[in-house]
Parts: structure tokens; sequence; C-alpha cells
């Protein structure tokens, strides 16, 4: 049998991530991976037959990976900021729209002026940004240690007012108390509800998890565009392993692990690791294992993800802005609280939501080197629907009910269909690709669909026991998490990867 320093189950960005520190550090890696390509969900692809554009298929934006680890591996990855961070046409009346201008504070507080009728939420949206970006200024640079307690965490961040309201309460009350406009409210509270099922007001405070993921990335909370699509992102991490001499063989899907002996096993082959790395979800690990760890039994997702290829960028009925700097940013259409609130009534009574909410965003915008010769005036857009958990996709059909209730839920603050501004493939066929969650769990392995492997955890140790440890470890010392699914996962970051590469190296 080969024997190997460390092996790492699936060849996600994290998993590679592991094997190029380890590599890098003079171990001998071996990666396995159950498809027939590396990246997992951040991966570059051609979705549409005969067409020359390399989507990113899942995972699109960037915020999370620390630049140390960028640095540290020597990665060729290029990111883009956004001017525009987004843009919201308000609902009902979609002649009329907020548009978030980094590059202009005076036109973005105009903006809320036409459609608060005051500059009241402009300054609160100021104060709670700012507010928001001291705590991820100091909390972001802790994902790469050895986890702090909640206390001392909390005196790092230095703000018990914001704490309270972030860590102890349902992050509903901190908005509406903030904020006045329904518009408003649902542009904040939308990040706390990617991929995340739940309502604003759930005490578990899965929703606070969410959102304070999305807000401390890189110690700004920018959302950043990578050159080349997400592929890039993790082809970059894959050379890196390579290089270092790590092996990585697709098309091998690891059935069982014996964390005593190291030895892990597929069908026609075995091999033995001093360590054994788990990149694929916890609770998939937990079916290769005789003792099973302790993670969440029954992770879901809650999203549904489409991709199209446009002719041009349609209209919008706002006349008022221009659709290059709406469709750049982050596009939230149907996203106002009392909408989303509701949207997550219809989906908890099984239902599809009447209106989705979802939103929107063009790679082209920002970066044209996905699209090959030809394609000139084409634009990608990618969209991300809230509140649509994988029971709704259980009868036959229901998937595509939800892509015709999104895309109408889109075309409500368009001034001409979408589907007039659809490419057709080489068939004829529109180019419009959707994932349910039961479809990522089929092609990715997402248990459930769910974007993070599991519930987002608080970057922080929620017990002693866990304090000074790497948030990677299980029952099995020589067993570690290095996917979405450790503490400090979830999204394209690099974080869990880095750290169990760390605890495989001190040990
Ligand atoms: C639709 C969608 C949109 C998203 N958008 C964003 C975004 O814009 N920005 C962002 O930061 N995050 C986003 N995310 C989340 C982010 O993509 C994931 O959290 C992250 O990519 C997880 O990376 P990973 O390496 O931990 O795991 P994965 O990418 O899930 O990789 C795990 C790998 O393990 C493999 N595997 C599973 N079982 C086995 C087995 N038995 N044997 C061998 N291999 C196995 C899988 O095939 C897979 O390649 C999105 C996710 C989705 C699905």
């Amino acid at each position: 049998m080969q024997t190997f320093d460390d092996i790492v189950i699936g060849a996600g960005h994290n998993g590679l991530t592991t094997a190029a520190y380890l590599a890098r550090a003079g171990r001998r890696v071996l990666v396995l991976e159950r498809s027939d390509h590396v990246g997992g969900a951040s991966i570059s692809a051609q979705v549409f037959p005969g067409v020359d554009a390399r989507l990113s298929r899942y995972s699109y934006l960037v915020s999370l990976m620390p630049r140390s680890i960028i640095a540290d591996l020597d990665l060729d990855v290029r990111l883009v900021r956004r001017r525009f961070s987004s843009y919201t046409p308000v609902p009902g009346q979609p002649g009329t729209g907020l548009l978030v201008d980094n590059g202009d504070t005076d036109a973005t507080r105009r903006s809320f002026a036409t459609v608060t009728g005051s500059d009241a939420d402009h300054a609160a949206w100021q104060r709670f940004y700012d507010r928001m970006g001291r705590l991820a200024h100091r909390v972001f640079p802790t994902v790469t240690e050895p986890l702090r307690s909640a206390s001392e965490m909390r005196s790092l961040v230095d703000d018990d007012e914001l704490w309270s309201a972030l860590v102890e309460r349902p992050i509903g009350e901190l908005i509406t108390s903030t904020f006045t406009d329904d518009t408003v409210r649902g542009v904040v509270a939308t990040d706390a509800l990617i991929g995340t099922f739940t309502d604003l007001d759930d005490t578990s405070l899965r929703q606070n998890i969410c959102l304070l993921y999305h807000l401390i990335g890189g110690g700004s909370g920018d959302w950043d565009v990578p050159i080349g699509g997400m592929g890039a992102v993790s082809g970059a991490l894959a050379r890196a392993a390579v290089v270092a001499g790590a092996d990585i063989r697709t098309g091998v899907r690891v059935e069982a692990v014996d964390p005593d002996s190291g030895v892990v096993s597929w069908a026609g082959g075995e091999a033995r690791g001093a360590m054994v790395h788990a990149g694929c979800a916890p609770s998939v690990l937990n079916s290769m294992l005789d003792e099973p760890i302790d993670t969440e039994p029954a992770p879901r997702g809650a999203q549904l993800k489409i991709n199209l290829l446009l002719t041009r960028l349609p209209r919008l009925r706002d006349t008022t802005v221009d659709p290059a700097a709406a469709f750049s940013g982050t596009f939230h259409i149907n996203e106002s609280f009392e909408q989303i609130q509701s949207a997550f009534a219809d989906a908890a009574a099984g239902r599809i939501p009447r209106v989705p909410p979802c939103e929107i965003y063009c790679h082209t915008l920002s970066d044209r080197s996905i699209l090959g010769p030809g394609l000139d005036d084409m634009h990608t857009l990618t969209l991300f629907g809230l509140h649509m958990p994988p029971e709704l996709f259980v009868s036959p059909g229901a998937r595509d009910r939800a892509v015709e209730a999104t895309l109408a839920s889109l075309d409500a603050v368009l001034a001409e269909p979408i589907r007039d501004v659809i490419a057709v493939d080489t068939n004829g066929v529109p180019c419009i690709e959707a994932r349910s969650p039961l479809d990522l769990q089929e092609s990715v392995g997402l248990p459930g669909g769910n974007i993070f492997h599991r519930s987002l955890q608080w970057p922080w140790a929620e017990t002693d026991a866990e304090i000074g440890t790497w948030g990677v470890e299980t029952r099995h010392p020589r067993l570690t998490i290095c996917g979405a699914g450790a503490r400090r996962g979830g999204g394209v970051s690099g974080i869990p990867g880095h750290n169990a590469a760390r605890y495989a190296l001190e040990r």
C-alpha cells in the first residue's frame, strides 16, 4: 500500500489549499477527488454547448480569502474591486432604485434621499458600516490563528453595544432599529440569508453568523471579482499544490476512512496517510467512518442558482440608472425586508415563494477574459435566489416552476422580458442553467445543497476546550476537517485549508 504524510479527501479549493501548504512544507501529499475535475464549488465551466463562455458555475465573488494565503502560496489570483456595491429597485416602484456608489458618497446620499425621502437612513448606513468595518478589521486577522475565546474576541472588538446586538440577539432587531426604510433594511438583511434558511428573528442566530461572515472579509467586507472567474482561483491553488509535489487524482470517490490507521479506501484502491484531511462536508465524511464525528446531522441549503448568457444587458424600468452601473454590483430584486420575511414564510410552508427574492451580478462588466472570440457584446449573469430549500424541489417539474417564478420576479424590474436578451447555444436552446440544492448535492456533494457544507459557526471558540485549537480538529487526532465545514469555514476563503495544514504541521 502506498503511504503518504497526508491524504486530502476532496479537491475543493480548501483541500487544494491544505495540499499546497503541506507539500510546500516538504510532506508527501495525496489528494483524492471524486469528480473528474478539481475545484468543487469553486470552478469555471463552459456551460452552454458551442458557446465559449467560461462561467463561474457556482461561487462567483471573493471576499473571505486572506491576502496572506495568496502571498504564502505565490498564487496568481487577481481580484478586482467593484465600484458599485449594489443597486436595488424599490419593490412595487421599479422606476426608482437605490444605487450604492463607493466612488461617490454624494451620489449615494442623493439616491438614499430619493428612495427614502430623507437623509436619515444614509447617515445610519454610514454609521452601521463604519462600525462593522472596525469590527471586521479586528476579527478578520484572527481567522488564520488559533481560536480565541468569545470574551477575548469581545474585548478585541471593543464595542459592547454592537457585540450584544450582533452576537446575542436576532439581527432583525438591529436592522429594524437602525434603518427606517423597508428597501434599505432588505439590502442589509440579505447578507444574513445567503445560503441560510431562516428568518431574521430566529433565536438560533444562524442569520447573525451569516451576516458576520459577509461583512468581515479582508477586514473590509468587500466582495471582489476574480479575474478569469472562480476556476482561476482553484486553478492557481491546484498548480501551487502540484508544483510543490502533491499527487492529485480525480475520479476517485473515497468510501472509507480508518482514522486510527490512516487507511483511506476507494473502489479498487487504498492508501495510508499519517494524517487524513477531509475537504468534503463533515456529514459526507461521517458516511466513511465507523465512529462518526460530531456535526450537524442534516444540513440543507436554501438557494436557487441560475446562470445566464445574454446577447446584451436588458433595459431597466429605472431610466435614471446606467444598466452597466446597476448590473456590475449586487443587484437586489424583490429583497425588501418584508419581502424576504414573507418569502421565508412561503418556503417554510412548503411553497415556492410567490415573489422569489434574488440577486444578480454581471461578471463580464468587470472582466471580459471569460468570453472567447465572437462574443463581443455578450454578458454573463449570475442569479442567486434566496429561500429555496431542497424540499421545494422534490416534485417533478419543481425546478422549472421555481425558475419561471424567479425570472418573473426579475422581469418586474426590467423594461423588457429577460428572455428577449438570453442568448441561444449552437442547438438553438436558450443559455439558462439552473441548479437547485438537490442538484448541488448531486454534482458537488454539498449535503442538502448547503453551500457552506453545514451551518456557519461563530469565528471563535464556543467551548473552553476549543480555545487555542485550530477549529479543524475532530475526535480522531489524525483526522481533520479542512473544508468549509470547519469552524471559520464557508465561502471561498482557503481559511480552513490553511488552518488544517497548520494543525498538521504543529503536531
Ligand atoms: C451556488 C453557489 C454560490 C456560491 N457563491 C459564493 C460566492 O460568490 N463567494 C463565496 O465566497 N462563496 C460562495 N459559495 C460557497 C463556496 O463556494 C463554498 O463554501 C466553498 O467553495 C467550499 O469549498 P470547499 O473546498 O470547502 O468544499 P467544496 O468546494 O465543496 O469541495 C469539496 C470537494 O470534495 C469532493 N468530495 C466529496 N465527497 C468525496 C469523496 N467521497 N471522495 C472524494 N472527493 C469527494 C467534492 O467533489 C468536492 O470537489 C457558493 C456556493 C455555491 C454552491
